[in-house]
């Protein structure tokens, strides 16, 4: 069987790690000893659960530097948003380690009536082995956002990540080393093969990645009778009215369309102006211009490089379509010479209809386009089968929530990049960018676990001993 590789796409003959994938046999025979382990770890009181969880957020605290410099190494990102993915990664172990003591009721229907004398209540429990399957370009913060919450609510978890992210992957099993009971966690190297092998042998699925993948993913969990949740792309707009202010909306889009190679799944990729584009688009093809691309470690660094050669390829070649069918390049900007780096590009005069403008291309490219009012711009925002973040920005309140319900996006921002995430809310899209239940925030506790309600009655009178 040939290994996976991962390299670092700003010196791609760094090879960082190399594996030979889980065999889809080994899945199944480490499925069965992390459902073993987790029988005895959802009868863990609170405090050990807890205790694991925020141990391994100190753990990681303590590796901040070196979890950052392999971020940077492995997936080129940029050392200021590596060492904020540590920082966040940090956090979230934190966070669910405190949900070890929320209530375990429905919070709608913790207790009700009984009908006779006793209790009527309700309480979630773990649904088994969590199988979580993750892209590469948030190699620390998504498998955490994914386990913390699985292990938190009792579960045992089967971990695939990227080939891309293989010594990430890694980093995240040796977070948990000593601190969970063996077994429990199981990180599982691979490419497709493997992934399918964690859908089949596990009892809830937790998918983030590409839309193709997903829909794949979560069919092939529904098959299976298995809860599952999938994160995919986006096509995400901005829209700017009137009212915003050019200068500073261009610098936040800028950083959303272009920061870490436009690589996550809420980057701005069609910037929508509603009225006249003239001073916006020059602020933009300035900030834009003003975004340093080169060596992600250097902390000056806004854009490194892509993933792999075939991103950069889809990347041009997208941008080569998108020219030929009229649209036109707006920015001159050249790339650093070694390494997987593309400019970042802005287009202008692009058919909405034009696959640049509908599909996720994942690299430093963004459209802009120019719209007569709301509706119109609220349609074209909508046009696309996506449906993961909207970013709006204005400053009259009327007009800003009138774009707030007309588009049908999962997240909606108001004068804040599409890109960022809060952790401790719920997260996801509608439409193509989403299947099933919201992760994060406590939406990833009630996803984890499975609720069943209670029926309890005191036992009837027994007649020997009222005789005696
Ligand atoms: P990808 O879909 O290529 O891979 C994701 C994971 O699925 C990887 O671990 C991969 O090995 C695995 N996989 C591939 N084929 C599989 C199969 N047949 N069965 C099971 N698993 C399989 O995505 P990627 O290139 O790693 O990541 C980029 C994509 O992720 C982009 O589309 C981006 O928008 C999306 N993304 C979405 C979110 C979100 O929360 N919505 C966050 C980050 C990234």
């Amino acid at each position: 069987m040939s290994l996976i590789q991962s390299r670092s796409p700003q010196k791609p003959d760094d090879v960082v790690a190399e594996r030979a994938p889980v065999t889809p046999d080994r899945v199944r025979k480490l499925a069965d000893s992390v459902r073993v382990a987790q029988d005895a770890w959802r009868r863990r009181d609170p405090y050990g659960r807890a205790a694991a969880l925020s141990g391994a957020a100190d753990r990681l605290r303590a590796r901040a530097g070196e979890a950052a410099a392999l971020i940077v190494r492995e997936v080129g990102k940029p050392v200021v948003e590596a060492n904020a993915e540590v920082s966040r990664a940090a956090a979230i172990l934190d966070y669910y380690a405190q949900s070890c003591f929320a209530a375990i009721g429905d919070l709608l229907a913790p207790t009700l009536p009984a009908n006779q004398p006793g209790l009527l209540f309700t309480e979630r429990r773990p649904r088994g082995v969590a199988g979580l399957i993750t892209p590469w370009n948030f190699p620390l913060a998504i498998p955490l956002w994914k386990a913390a919450p699985a292990l938190a609510t009792g579960n045992g978890v089967l971990l695939k990540p990227s080939p891309e992210a293989l010594a990430c992957g890694e980093l995240v099993a040796g977070l948990f080393d000593g601190l969970l009971p063996d077994d429990l966690l199981h990180v599982v190297p691979g490419g497709a093969d493997t992934g399918q092998a964690v859908v089949e042998a596990a009892d809830v699925v937790s998918f983030t990645g590409s839309a193709t993948v997903g829909r794949g993913v979560a069919a092939a969990a529904v098959r299976a009778g298995l809860p599952v949740q999938a994160e995919m792309g986006g096509q995400n707009a901005a829209v700017v009215l009137p009212d915003a202010d050019p200068a500073t909306t261009a610098t936040m889009l800028a950083g959303a369309a272009m920061g870490y190679a436009g690589q996550k799944c809420t980057a701005t990729r069609r910037i929508i102006v509603v009225g006249d584009a003239t001073a916006l688009t020059e602020a933009l093809v300035a900030a834009v211009a003003g975004l340093r691309v080169g060596d992600p470690a250097d902390a000056g660094v806004a854009v490194g490089p892509v993933i792999t050669d075939a991103a950069r390829r889809r990347v041009l070649d997208g941008v080569a379509a998108a020219r030929a069918a009229g649209g036109r390049v707006l920015t001159r900007l050249t790339s650093p010479g070694d390494g997987l780096y593309v400019a970042p590009v802005l287009l202008d005069s692009v058919d909405p209809g034009h696959p640049v403008a509908c599909e996720e291309t994942f690299g430093p490219l963004a459209s802009i386009f120019t719209v007569p009012d709301l509706p119109a711009a609220a349609a074209l925002v909508n046009h696309v089968r996506y449906g993961l973040v909207t970013s709006v920005h204005g400053r009259d309140i009327g007009r800003l929530f009138e774009v707030v319900r007309a588009v049908d996006t999962g997240l909606i921002r108001v004068n804040t990049p599409t890109t960022g995430v809060d952790f401790h809310a719920p997260f996801g899209g509608e439409k193509a960018s989403s299947q099933g239940p919201r992760e994060q925030g406590t939406a990833a506790l009630d996803f984890y676990t499975s609720l069943r309600t209670i029926t309890l009655c005191t036992p009837p009178p027994n007649p020997a001993e009222e005789a005696a």
